[in-house]
């Protein structure tokens, strides 16, 4: 998908002169400043490969004062900037869609503070989640996030996102997390709403404007982010059930029986378990079934979780809710099954072109838009899958194609994004809107949502420099 299928045109942003890299270069010398048509590439194509940008320069500040000076100078001479962090964001919001500057957080990965007692950390938006996560493992804490992308998505880009993943059920969204954000506005006034305490209501929460505005209102450099308290004891459960109808059964009576203990609940269908089969060589540990469910307990007394799980599982093979599943505290069997789900996006991008959908919808209805967009596309697709955070509602639909085709995609778009709103459902449920979804936000928002949307840009990005044609309907 490239911009010569793009329904939009150029905004009118000035074209990159010698003289505006002359600028960059003096501030941050020749190395931190990419030109090199060999170099930008990995900067231009998302994680996916759904999109393409033709951005020209690669910009990559260490300081707050770095970004704050880059983004005056692009203010005053009108140069659009494409924010980037680890360049895993799905909805096409990550890279450039013409010839944006793409400004990134590669080198912007310290470490600042962490109050063993409280749990903050405060670090640069540039910090990979997973160094992030390793480093407070050792005061025995952990990151309230964690998503597949973890070893290469940085915290600013999660901030940006909002997002969810495997931990939220658990620990909820980042608006309840991340207690303060540094923040630079297009015009690179430095806002400091670095907040480090829980409990704060000195008048408007205003870092919350950067959580998932996704690099439109402000460019994030630092954050201040709770961390929880490790649990010592870990299960995790790996079922088979032939329904959906019985999923949502099994769902139901494990928060019954779990309840505190519960902090995962995923689900994939049998095209997603087949699909890691074929490409990653990953098997079920139980078998071929209809439905999948893995349950994660994490708690601070083993005997007692354990004694939760099993009863938890007898009850639901006995009902006939699951037919077969394995459960585990050995770390081994613990990874190997998570692996099943965590790398299902990295199954999808060898498997053609993915059309990705990431909606919030009642449990009702969940899988029932699966069948019915299978149905829609017939042969047309190679394959239509199904899975995702059973336990928050959000689905993750895909369906994978030999090759991109604007018809096949306008196809889909319009029958899923119609169903949901049919169904009073999310089209984005963690992934954002970023420049795949925009055209869609009417659709979804109602017109009073997306003016004071609009007015909140304007006011803080009144050029509309920061990542333009994302979000926002163009
Ligand atoms: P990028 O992709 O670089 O950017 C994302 C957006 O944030 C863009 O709009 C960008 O302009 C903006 N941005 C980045 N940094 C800044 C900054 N410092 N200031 C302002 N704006 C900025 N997402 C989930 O929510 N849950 C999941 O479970 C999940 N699993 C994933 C698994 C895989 C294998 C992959 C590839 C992706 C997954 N994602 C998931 C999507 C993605 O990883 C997240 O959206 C992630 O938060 C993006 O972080 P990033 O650093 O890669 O940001």
């Amino acid at each position: 998908y490239t911009q010569n299928s793009y329904k939009v045109t150029r905004g009118n942003y000035n074209l990159l002169k010698d003289r505006h890299v002359d600028f960059f270069q003096s501030l941050l010398g020749k190395e931190r400043v990419l030109m090199d048509e060999n170099d930008l590439e990995r900067y231009n194509v998302d994680w996916y490969k759904q999109v393409r940008g033709k951005g020209q320069i690669v910009i990559k500040p260490k300081t707050t004062d770095e970004v704050s000076k880059i983004l005056a100078f692009c203010n005053d001479n009108r140069l659009a900037v494409c924010p980037q962090g680890g360049n895993t964001c799905v909805s096409g919001a990550s890279v450039p869609v013409f010839d944006e500057i793409i400004l990134c957080t590669d080198l912007m990965n310290e470490i600042i503070h962490l109050d063993e007692n409280s749990g903050v950390l405060v670090c640069q938006a540039g910090c990979i989640l997973q160094n992030l996560n390793n480093y407070v493992s050792e005061k025995n804490l952990l990151l309230p996030l964690d998503l597949g992308s973890k070893g290469s998505c940085h915290i600013g880009g999660n901030v940006s996102t909002n997002a969810g993943g495997l931990r939220l059920l658990r620990y909820g969204s980042l608006h309840g997390n991340v207690l303060g954000i540094e923040a630079v506005k297009a015009d690179g006034e430095v806002i400091d709403c670095l907040n480090t305490l829980k409990k704060d209501n000195t008048g408007y929460h205003l870092h919350h404007l950067f959580i998932g505005s996704e690099g439109t209102l402000g460019f994030v450099t630092k954050v201040a982010i709770q961390c929880p308290t490790q649990s010592k004891a870990i299960s995790l459960a790996f079922l088979g059930l032939n329904s959906y109808e019985d999923v949502i059964k099994t769902f139901l009576q494990a928060k019954l029986e779990l309840g505190e203990i519960l902090s995962a609940v995923e689900v994939l269908d049998t095209p997603s378990m087949e699909l890691v089969n074929e490409h990653l060589k990953l098997n079920s540990p139980i078998g071929n079934h209809n439905f999948y469910l893995l349950l994660e307990t994490k708690g601070s007394n083993e005997e007692h979780d354990q004694d939760k799980l099993n009863k938890f599982l007898e009850l639901v093979l006995n009902k006939k809710l699951v037919v077969d599943g394995t459960a585990t505290t050995e770390p081994t069997k613990y990874n190997a099954i998570w692996s099943i789900r965590e790398r299902l996006p990295e199954a999808f991008a060898l498997d053609g072109y993915v059309y990705n959908y990431d909606l919030t919808l009642a449990l009702e209805d969940y899988y029932k838009l699966v069948s019915e967009l299978r149905d829609h596309v017939g042969d047309r697709s190679h394959r239509v899958f199904g899975f995702g955070h059973l336990g928050d509602g959000n689905l993750h639909l895909q369906v994978s194609a030999i090759d991109f085709s604007n018809e096949f995609k306008d196809y889909i778009d319009s029958f899923v994004y119609k169903r949901v709103k049919e169904l009073n459902g999310s089209i984005s449920a963690e992934h954002g809107v970023g420049f795949l979804k925009a055209p869609y936000l009417n659709l979804v928002k109602h017109k009073s949502s997306v003016s004071l949307m609009r007015s909140l840009k304007n006011l803080m990005d009144p050029n509309g420099i920061l990542n333009p044609y994302k979000v926002l309907p163009y």
